[in-house]
Order: structure tokens, then sequence, then C-alpha cells
């Protein structure tokens, strides 16, 4: 696939089949946010609770939790959020165009208008806000969902009584001024995260890191991106966050460059001791087997949404040609694919197509959710409809379904997504495909 254009191909397409559009649009839009359409939803909704599935619920050794977004301020000093450890090197021209110092080559004079740069300054990228009536009570709109883990530490082990090595686990939102947003959803004000803190023993911490570095690869293939476009890379030493001891970065071959996709990280036991520090609550754990607190080392895999949504758009789109025409289409794996199946009577004008139509509907979407209605245009309008938003089967519903063909009664024509080919199969075993293909 020739990435010329690519980008400007899957924006366009997110917008025409309801995948993402501009936040605020109607208003001109507000830089660094976009609303996910009911195909982006679907398609999101799906990725979260394959994570969830993968990270949470097929595991005895984590626990969910979804903490708030607004956080006593005191957190954000205790992370070091607040300091000058969350700002990104920012230069402004006299024109008043800003960029992020660390992403330009040139750093004397402005890539817009030539004109020569101020001082590099420090820009803390949390959002603040003010709580309560008064308004005289300070915090922010969490920049990272991992803090509201960190604090309830001690709650998870009191009333869950885990046995270490354990984790904790969250999806949520999480905002961040940045400097300059790009990249459609990219890089966003507002985005999502996945992440799981696992607590684990000093010495074991080595294992665990290569454990999840293994899970992330396994999510990467069931997600459909593709793995030859993704690149583990070791971030060495002052590119690391101070905390961290190892880190690799999971970059992915986006259209417009090799760019972060998700993060793993060895924290230490950072978070755990600073937040004690400050708050004076022992977050510890008790090894029973030699009887002594223990502050637990922390292996962070920690995965932006958005980020996935648009790899796995990138992985998915193609275009070819079929029956002479050109066509694009998104192979999603069935599985994550926002709509399963489209159902359709051949032509709209006739109530027993319709009828029988409606009937194998209901009957599929009693077993699939996410199955679709269908019956705006001309069949091969349809086809290219769903070919766009990424549909693997278009069940069609003619008269041979009713019985014209005696043999051919109750069956009904399939048509396969990458292949563009169909077959006639009976509705019980058209049924059984859709069932199978998800699983
Ligand atoms: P970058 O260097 O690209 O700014 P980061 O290293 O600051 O990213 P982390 O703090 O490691 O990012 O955040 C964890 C994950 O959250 C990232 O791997 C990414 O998937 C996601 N993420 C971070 N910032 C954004 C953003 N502005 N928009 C969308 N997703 C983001």
């Amino acid at each position: 696939m020739a990435e010329e254009n690519l980008m400007e191909k899957i924006v366009s397409l997110a917008k025409r089949r309801g995948f993402v559009f501009q936040g605020s649009e109607i208003y001109g839009g507000l830089a660094g946010t976009w609303d996910y359409g009911p195909r982006g939803v679907a398609l999101k909704n799906n990725i979260k609770n394959l994570w969830w599935q993968m990270f949470v619920d097929s595991r005895d050794d984590i626990y969910g939790v979804d903490t708030a977004i607004l956080m006593n301020e005191k957190v954000w000093e205790a992370s070091g959020h607040t300091g000058a450890g969350f700002t990104d090197p920012v230069v402004e021209c006299k024109k008043g165009h800003r960029f992020r110092a660390d992403h330009l080559e040139n750093k004397e004079e402005c890539p817009e208008c030539g004109e020569a740069f101020s001082e590099q300054k420090a820009f803390n990228l949390m959002f603040e806000t003010k709580v309560g009536a008064e308004g005289d009570t300070t915090s922010y709109l969490r920049p990272e969902t991992a803090q509201g883990i960190f604090v309830n530490f001690k709650n998870v082990v009191d009333s869950m009584n885990p046995k270490l090595p354990f984790g904790i686990a969250q999806i949520g939102k999480a905002f961040r001024n940045e400097i300059a947003p790009r990249d459609f959803i990219f890089r966003a004000r507002e985005f999502e995260q996945m992440e799981v803190e696992y607590f684990v023993k000093e010495s074991e911490w080595k294992k665990y890191f290569d454990e999840w570095k293994n899970i992330m690869i396994e999510f990467i293939q069931s997600t459909g991106i593709d793995a030859g476009k993704v690149h583990e890379v070791e971030i060495e030493g002052d590119d690391r966050a101070h905390y961290s001891k190892r880190t690799i970065d999971f970059e992915f071959a986006y259209p417009f460059g090799q760019k972060e996709l998700w993060g793993l990280a060895y924290r230490t036991n950072h978070d755990l001791v600073k937040h004690t520090e400050h708050s004076g609550e022992a977050l510890t754990y008790f090894d029973e087997e030699n009887k002594e607190h223990v502050t637990p080392h922390i292996i962070e895999p920690s995965l932006g949404i958005d980020r996935t949504v648009l790899a796995v758009l990138v992985s998915a789109y193609r275009e070819d040609e079929l029956g002479g025409e050109k066509r694009v289409y998104l192979a999603f794996k069935p599985s994550l694919a926002p709509v399963k199946a489209m159902v359709s009577p051949l032509l709209k004008n006739k109530p027993e197509l319709v009828a029988k139509a409606r009937e194998v509907y209901d009957t599929l979407k009693k077993e699939v959710p996410q199955i679709m209605w269908d019956d705006n245009g001309n069949i091969g309008k349809r086809y290219r409809r769903q070919d766009e938003i990424g549909t693997p089967f278009c069940i069609t519903i003619d008269f041979d379904t009713l019985g014209e063909v005696p043999e051919n009664k109750d069956t009904v024509t399939v048509r396969d997504r990458d292949t563009g080919e169909q077959e006639r199969l009976p509705i019980a075993e058209v049924i059984k495909k859709v069932v199978d293909a998800i699983k």
C-alpha cells in the first residue's frame, strides 16, 4: 500500500463512514479533540473489550478498577507531575508560532515564517481546574490513569487480599495540553489509556518485564495490527523517565513516521515510595514467607487506545480492483469489526423479501449484536459501503430464498468482504459461519 496520501484517505473515510469526527466541528473544532461516531465507538469498544478480556478477565492475578479523573492535587505533587517532571520544552517565534523544541530539527528559526525563536521554556502539560462553588481548590484532569491505581493500592490489598505478584488495571480517559496536537487521533489533548500496574518482588522484575512484553506482542496479533510495522525500541538512559530502570517503546510505522504506539516500563518502587512519603499511609505488602513488609516494584504496560485504533485502521486499509472497479475496504479481524454482518433484502419494495430478510436479521442479531440492516441503494452500492465499514459478511435474501428455485429454498447468498466472492448457503449455516468467525 503506497503511503502517499494514506492519512488523508483514512481521515476522510473515518468521517464518511462514521468512525471519527473532528471535536466540536460545527463550531470550527477544538484543536486536539476528536469525537468517535457509531462505527468508531463500536471499534473502540471491541478493542477495549479484547484488552480487558486478555489483561484482566482471563487471569486471576489482575484486579480491575475505575478511578476518578479529578484527584486531590497532592497526588500530582507526589507523582512529580506538577513539578519539572511533566513539562515539554516549548519555543515560540515573534509571530506566535509555537513548537515542541524536541520535535524540531532547526531550533534557531521558525519553520512556518523564518522568524527567530524566543528562549526555550518548560510548559506543563496538565489541565488545571477549580473545584467547588468558591473555586478555591485546585485540581487537574489526570494526565495518566496510572496514579488512580497507585493511590488505591492499599484499598485493593485490604479488600482483595491478593498474593504477590498481582496487578491492578484500568481503562480511562487522560488529558494532556499537548503543545502541538497533530496527526489525527495520534496526538490528542483528550485520549484514552489501558494500563496495568503489575506489582512484583524486586528480584523478579526482569522475569515479569519479559512476560508483559510477550503479552503485548500477543495483543498486537489479536488486534490485527500489522506486526511487520511494529518495532520494539529500547529507550536509553537520559530519554527514560527518571524513575524508570528500563523502558521499551512499541513503535508503529504510521504513514507520518515511526512513532510510539505503546510503552512498557519498569518503574521500580518509585510511585509507592513517593505516595507513602506524601500521604503518610504505608503502601506496603506483607510478605508472609519472610514475615516482612515490602514495597513492591512495578512493571507497567501502558497502551493508548486512540493510537491503537489508528494502527488498526492503517493496518486494515486496502485498495484493490473488483469486477473492473476500484474499491476501498477495511480488512478488520472479524472479532474487531464494528459491524460483523449486514443483512439485506435484494429489493426493498418486495414485502415478501423484506419480511424474510427481517427474520434472518432478527435471528442473527440475537446471536451477534453487531449486525446491520441495509436496504439503501442498489446491492452494488450496499456492498461498497460495507467494504468501507469493514463488514466481513454481507447476507442477501433473494427470490431463491423464498423458494423460486425449490432446491434453494431457505438459502441466502453470503459475500466475503476480502475476496468479494459469493456463495449460497442454508440460513442456519450462515449464522454458524458468522458466529464462528468472530470467536
Ligand atoms: P509521546 O512521547 O508520544 O508524547 P509519551 O511517551 O508521553 O508519548 P506515555 O506517557 O508513555 O506517552 O503514555 C502512555 C501511552 O499513552 C502512549 O504509549 C500512547 O499510546 C498514549 N498517549 C500518550 N500521549 C498521547 C496523546 N497525546 N494522544 C494520544 N495518545 C497518547
